[in-house]
């Protein structure tokens, strides 16, 4: 089954509530889709959100490295996903956000030609799935309270407040929030790198009575060192997100005793093909995996979908990106249950069963053979 065309486009989309964090904010999704046509008129589809302040890539590099990947892979068998993804990741160690796009849209091929959902293919069957929604920085507690009174009325039962302010800031939003929720709502926090070695344990230690479920990147993304000592000092689980980016990373994060969980997203592993390594080794060394997004919208959650869903290792789900999103793009793929806050429902639709509206797509540039 040979790739005979590949369509590269511009997908924007504005979101109603923008989530600050200690790095920037996510206002508004400048992404990329991917639809990739073999000679058998199978059709897969991917999406990349890149996200400068992590993954170093942004929408301009992406659509212009999309069109090498695509004559890289073009004429080739679209069922060799091994071989296909190794070609694209040998291509450039960055712009992981669009390798993730080509890579669930093979994914996505790959099941449609065995005429399984994808989470079959990958070898799992149904579970459910229920996502954590994410509060940002906010400037007052009682900013942070409203927001998690909105997502408590809507029926989450897990939030994760971004963190990461200076000093002990911190503790009294994340103290208000618990205090509103009540014990059987988890809370997590993600400091996204904010704080420095003497203010994450500071900060943790005054959570510690507050029953928190994991603290995400609370250091830079290249302090394994820190990450390990901090284990050591706090009785909270570590779960590196920025720290991980492929297996390489789940390796030595693992070796360096630095972390208690992982963070796979797609944008950062590029992919499907990688982030099964990353939950293999994470697996391996007894390590619960959790699934994270960037400002995707359902096409490319639906992939994170299939693959949290096929693996039960991935335990921790925080697939929120298009939550707030202004308009919907997509047709087919993953909802969030009307009724029940968070929980993720799916069809049996072959493939991650989505793909976008193609009006809602711009600056379409088309590669064959
Ligand atoms: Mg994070």
């Amino acid at each position: 089954m040979k790739i005979e065309k590949i369509d590269i486009y511009t997908l924007n989309v504005s979101i109603k509530i923008p989530i600050n964090t200690p790095l920037g904010a996510i206002d508004k999704a400048e992404n990329v889709a991917i639809k990739i046509t073999t000679d058998n008129d199978i059709i897969g589809w991917g999406e990349a959100s890149p996200c400068a302040m992590i993954t170093g890539d942004t929408q301009e590099s992406n659509y212009a490295i999309a069109q090498t990947m695509a004559r890289l892979i073009m004429g080739k068998n679209a069922l060799a996903i091994d071989s296909r993804m190794n070609e694209i990741n040998s291509l450039t160690v960055g712009d992981s956000s669009v390798r993730s796009a080509f890579d669930m849209a093979l994914y996505d091929i790959a099941a449609k030609a065995a005429n399984m959902p994808l989470y079959q293919f990958l070898g799992g069957e149904r579970r459910q799935l229920r996502t954590d929604i994410t509060i940002g920085i906010k400037n007052t507690v009682e900013e942070t309270v409203a927001q998690a009174q909105d997502m408590l009325d809507a029926g989450f039962d897990a939030i994760k407040l971004k963190v990461g302010r200076s000093g002990l800031q911190d503790v009294a939003h994340v103290k208000a929030v618990r205090e509103l929720v009540g014990a059987d709502v988890a809370l997590k926090i993600d400091s996204n790198q904010g704080w420095d070695y003497p203010t994450a344990v500071a900060n943790i230690k005054a959570m510690k009575d507050l029953n928190l479920e994991y603290s995400e990147q609370p250091l830079a993304v290249w302090d394994y060192d820190g990450l390990a000592r901090l284990r050591n000092q706090v009785d909270l689980p570590i779960c590196a997100d920025e720290s991980v980016f492929d297996h390489r990373d789940a390796l030595k994060l693992i070796k360096a005793g630095a972390a208690d969980y992982l963070n796979i997203k797609l944008g950062k592993s590029g992919g499907i093909h990688t982030g099964l390594k990353i939950n293999a080794i994470a697996e391996s060394a007894r390590m619960k995996c959790m699934i994270g997004c960037f400002g995707e919208s359902r096409l490319a959650l639906s992939a994170a979908v299939h693959l949290a869903m096929a693996k039960p290792n991935i335990y921790f789900i925080d697939l929120d990106s298009c939550y707030h999103f202004e308009t919907d793009p997509v047709i087919g793929g993953m909802r969030y249950d009307d009724n029940i806050g968070g929980l993720i429902n799916i069809s049996d639709d072959i493939g991650h069963g989505a793909m976008f509206k193609e009006n809602e797509l711009e600056n379409r540039i088309t590669i064959e053979m």
